[in-house]
């Protein structure tokens, strides 16, 4: 796919992290994006959109947007976890415990899948609200069927949005018929998907293929073998991988029963080759040193996501522990077991989760400070997701995935007296806005949502 479109610079209040404890907020600033959707400059201090298409060469005629006074521009949006085919089971299933759950809602509707045209109608419909709501790339997870999952990986083309998609791979353990009939099968369909996606965009110019077993209970020896094979790919560019990790402890027993001799669910993954630096671990809630150490070591990276958690139960990821032990993090949303599919929410969800540790041990240095939650839902996903060279904040260079905020609307958002403070409209927008606070959303500098669109 060729992206072709003009020149732009923007010019106004440009918000981004920088790490995690640095979240820049630069007031008077300008942003230029050449036709192929990159960040050409982030030119601080000056004056007017007009001043910096003079004084950057070949910017001369670029369409000029500038900021009104309550509008930022803020990153992207990464959800690094998101069933796509439980969408339309938001809400619903509150009541049990992650097992009953799964069997009372999650295999009949992932089963229905093997219905191409029902793939279209939900995905369709999805892929424009998650954009909508400022998820710019998302790593989905889609069902036993590759049909479904190329279908997604279609939508995901049509409408614009950067997203790592996988078929799902299960052959025990489940329920409602939603198994593949071997690991034979698993594989060769596997395969499938990775190379349709491989196809219809060879540059991954939105979207990448991964492998995806739903976890050790799901996938026995054999099939987590060939998975392992496939990912590595020859020692060529490694094949990503998303998979669920240490989310209860009936999880991880039924695991150690499947792969037998392991003592640490991450050790399982690894001596498969599972575990790397493009390896998306959903939930690592109960990790022992062990796992952590393997974290560290493999760099793959974990998707918090404390809706889920909450809702079923599970337990509260250890974020700061991960953190500090250098372990990358990022936020999912984890549809459906969340309620949820906006960032904001899961950044919110990810504060209070922090908040509760807080309180049960009574040291405030669980609490996930504001810098760290924007990072973690831009920067920290970025890398969980293995983009951040890509995507994630406004460095020289990267694609142009963003949002234009405005919290200057009628609508939930109370800025009274606090107009001139940059760091209070971000914070009210995170904490109290919705998706009538995104006016445009942008992936790779081509406007492809929002209320303005
Ligand atoms: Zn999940």
């Amino acid at each position: 796919m060729t992206i072709r479109a003009n020149k732009q610079v923007f010019y106004g209040r440009i918000v981004h992290s920088r790490s995690l404890t640095n979240l820049e907020i630069l007031s008077k600033a300008a942003l230029g994006v050449d036709e192929n959707g990159k960040i050409k400059f982030l030119d601080n201090g000056i004056d007017s959109a007009e001043a910096a298409c003079k004084k950057h060469r070949g910017f001369e005629n670029a369409a000029c947007t500038t900021l009104k006074p309550l509008q930022f521009l803020f990153p992207g949006l990464i959800d690094c976890h998101l069933h796509a085919p439980q969408w339309p089971n938001l809400a619903i299933g509150m009541e049990g415990t992650l097992r009953e759950w799964v069997e009372n809602y999650t295999d009949p509707i992932e089963e229905s899948y093997h219905d191409n045209e029902k793939a279209q109608r939900v995905y369709s419909e999805m892929v424009q609200k998650e954009l909508e709501i400022g998820s710019t790339t998302v790593a989905y997870n889609s069902t036993i069927h590759y049909q479904a999952t190329n279908t997604l990986a279609d939508m995901c083309m049509k409408y614009g949005q950067r997203a790592v998609i996988g078929k799902l791979c299960i052959v025990q353990g489940s329920t409602h018929g939603n198994w593949e009939a071997s690991s034979e099968q698993s594989l060769e369909d596997a395969q499938k998907s990775v190379d349709y996606i491989q196809k219809i965009d060879p540059h991954e110019t939105l979207v990448m293929p991964c492998l995806q077993p739903r976890g050790g209970p799901y996938a026995p020896p054999k099939l987590m073998a060939g998975l392992g094979e496939k990912t590595q790919n020859k020692g060529g560019e490694k094949i990503r991988v998303q998979a669920h990790m240490c989310e209860t402890t009936d999880d991880m027993a039924r695991t150690f029963k499947v792969h037998e001799g392991f003592q640490n669910y991450s050790d399982m993954y690894k001596s498969y080759g599972m575990l790397h630096e493009k390896s998306i671990l959903a939930h690592c809630i109960h990790l022992s040193e062990k796992d952590i150490s393997n974290l560290v070591e493999t760099k793959a990276g974990v998707a918090h996501n404390p809706n889920s958690n909450t809702c079923l139960r599970d337990g509260e990821c250890r974020v700061r522990q991960l953190l500090k032990a250098g372990v990358k993090v990022g936020l999912g949303t984890d549809c459906s077991a969340g309620y949820s599919t906006f960032m904001l929410d899961s950044m919110r969800q990810a504060s209070n989760v922090s908040r509760h540790l807080a309180m049960h041990t009574g040291n405030d240095e669980w609490t996930l400070k504001f810098s760290e939650l924007v990072y973690l839902a831009t920067m920290g996903s970025a890398s969980v997701v293995a983009l951040e060279d890509k995507v994630g904040n406004f460095e020289v260079g990267k694609c142009f995935d963003a949002l234009i905020i405005d919290t200057g609307l009628h609508d939930c958002i109370n800025i009274a007296g606090w107009e001139k403070d940059d760091l209070a409209l971000v914070k009210k927008w995170v904490f109290m806005g919705d998706d009538r606070s995104i006016r445009k959303v942008f992936v790779n500098g081509k406007l492809v949502a929002g209320k303005e669109k």
